[in-house]
């Protein structure tokens, strides 16, 4: 009798210590197994995804919002100032392109709206090449909450420092692709943007960026660094939802076809 409760007592202290060490080692199969016996124990039914036509505003996502269909550029000031944009607009063609209009003044302009994370979708073109070279051919850029420039350039038969091309985060990063078209012909840009997260004014999370030029990957989950700084090094300061600024920078850039889905 005694020899038999101690035999039991031995046999449950050994499975018990079994057990233990196949949990630490993760190999619940057993348990696994018991649990996920039918195909529907692995399928789920709610949240259920919104529907969105992809084409459902003229083409465009139908949950999006378009900040220039060709029409006009009631989604845009002037960023010194905060005026009507000089930017020449071509109604029958559907764009604008960069014009610093009769002051000629810095004429960059912001969206009305402001947004953190995105899904930012524009289309450019360079203008004719006229013999300028490097950072003074093409130049714009699309810059995410007014800080962090995604470099517009003319790169074709055009070299510049790589970190500052056709792609990069400006200064930040050298794209993992030039995937330009010639110059004169439209290129796109799709961003995917994962805006930065601050605590007590220090930075929690920084910022993922995915950009796909002419579909194309050439930048994969990049982490900015910062607000991208023409001289110097990137750092980040505090901020929450803020503008798209579309850069002027002396070049006659035009554009077309630009909205934003938002992420959060
Ligand atoms: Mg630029």
């Amino acid at each position: 009798m005694i020899l038999n409760r101690l035999l039991i007592l031995v046999t449950l202290l050994f499975s018990s210590f079994y057990v233990n060490a196949q949990e630490k080692n993760g190999n619940t199969d057993s348990k696994e197994t018991k649990k996920y016996s039918k195909p529907e124990d692995t399928e789920v039914y709610t949240p259920v995804p919104a529907v969105v036509n992809p084409y459902g505003q003229n083409g465009v996502p139908s949950d999006a919002i378009v900040l220039f269909d060709g029409s006009n550029l009631d989604e845009w000031v002037m960023v010194r100032g905060g005026g009507v944009p000089t930017w020449k607009l071509d109604a029958a063609n559907k764009t604008m392109t960069i014009d610093k209009g009769v002051e000629k003044k810095n004429a960059t302009l912001r969206t009305k709206k402001k947004f953190g994370s995105v899904q930012l979708h524009l289309e450019w073109k360079s203008p004719r090449n006229t013999g300028n070279k490097g950072q003074d051919r093409g130049n714009s850029g699309g810059y995410i909450q007014e800080r962090y420039e995604v470099q517009i350039l003319d790169n074709n038969d055009n070299e510049t420092y790589t970190n500052g091309q056709v792609g990069s985060v400006y200064k930040q990063t050298v794209p993992l692709a030039n995937a330009l078209v010639p110059t004169e012909q439209w290129n796109s840009y799709d961003i995917i943007y994962h805006a930065p997260k601050f605590e007590n004014e220090k930075l929690v999370t920084p910022v993922s960026i995915t950009l796909l030029h002419n579909g194309v990957l050439v930048l994969d989950d990049f982490t900015i660094q910062g607000a991208t700084e023409y001289i110097g090094l990137p750092s980040y300061k505090a901020h929450g939802k803020a503008s798209i600024k579309l850069q002027d920078h002396e070049s006659a850039v035009g554009f077309r076809n630009i909205w934003v889905r938002e992420l959060d």
